[in-house]
């Protein structure tokens, strides 16, 4: 739902949002994660410089002077570490945030298809049941706005790929004709989500979809390339 941090319009999950020891929210355009991050006032932030490669590692961020240095090569970011922010850049990619309120950690994705064919989320999830000891019965997945399933085609490379972990045939994927497909990418990553076994009610769906809404978010595709991304972060808050 769309609604304000300090001055700034921000989209944030109830499910997320009654945690008063996390921040977090999914960006509007051209807004920056410093931005955000010094409007909220979160004491002593860590944001690390990160670089997206549309794969499937994912950060565990630890003690603060570990990501001091080079930028972290990742799609997926998770911690324990107040004032570290997991934050991801999207422009029709799905962001995720996911909180474990048992542990007190929380963690950032970025999915665009080749994440959710190479099944992103499902890492970022074993990586926090890993290092956290996340039940995903207790985990909280917020999903961002995203290009919506009947504003993105894709092709046969799209469909391969998805064949080969087996995400297609699914509901998310609707063949418009030959050689072309609509994909729901929100869809089949809260399909992922289930089969982590994430609670229904644990999981938020924004429907805002990037391509629909360049008042608000930059997209892609419908710009016809960079012109400009959203942020999305979520960070735990010093006790
Ligand atoms: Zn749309």
């Amino acid at each position: 739902m769309l609604t304000q941090l300090a001055s700034l319009p921000i989209i944030q999950a109830p499910q997320l949002q009654k945690f008063d020891w996390l921040l977090h929210g999914f960006g509007l355009k051209d807004i920056s994660i410093e931005n955000y991050i010094c409007e909220a006032g979160l004491k002593n932030p860590i944001i690390p410089k990160t670089h997206q490669p549309h794969g499937n590692t994912v950060h565990v961020l630890g003690p603060r002077s570990m990501v001091h240095g080079p930028v972290l090569e990742g799609d997926a970011f998770v911690t324990k570490e107040p004032g570290m922010v997991c934050w991801v850049r999207t422009a029709d990619c799905l962001p995720i945030l996911l909180a474990d309120p048992k542990n007190k950690a929380v963690g950032a994705v970025h999915s665009g298809w080749k994440g959710t064919a190479g099944q992103v989320v499902l890492e970022t999830i074993a990586a926090m049941k890993k290092s956290f000891g996340t039940d995903p019965k207790d985990l909280i997945a917020a999903l961002g706005p995203a290009i919506g399933g009947r504003c993105y085609q894709v092709g046969v490379d799209v469909v391969e790929a998805f064949k080969k972990t087996g995400l297609c045939p699914g509901p998310w994927m609707e063949e418009v004709d030959r050689g072309h497909w609509y994909l729901d990418i929100a869809f089949a990553n809260l399909h992922l989500l289930k089969t982590a076994g994430l609670r229904k009610e644990n999981t938020y769906l924004s429907l805002a979809c990037t391509s629909c809404d360049l008042e608000k978010f930059h997209s892609f595709r419908e710009e016809k390339g960079k012109k400009g991304e959203q942020v999305s972060f979520v960070a735990m808050l010093s006790s």
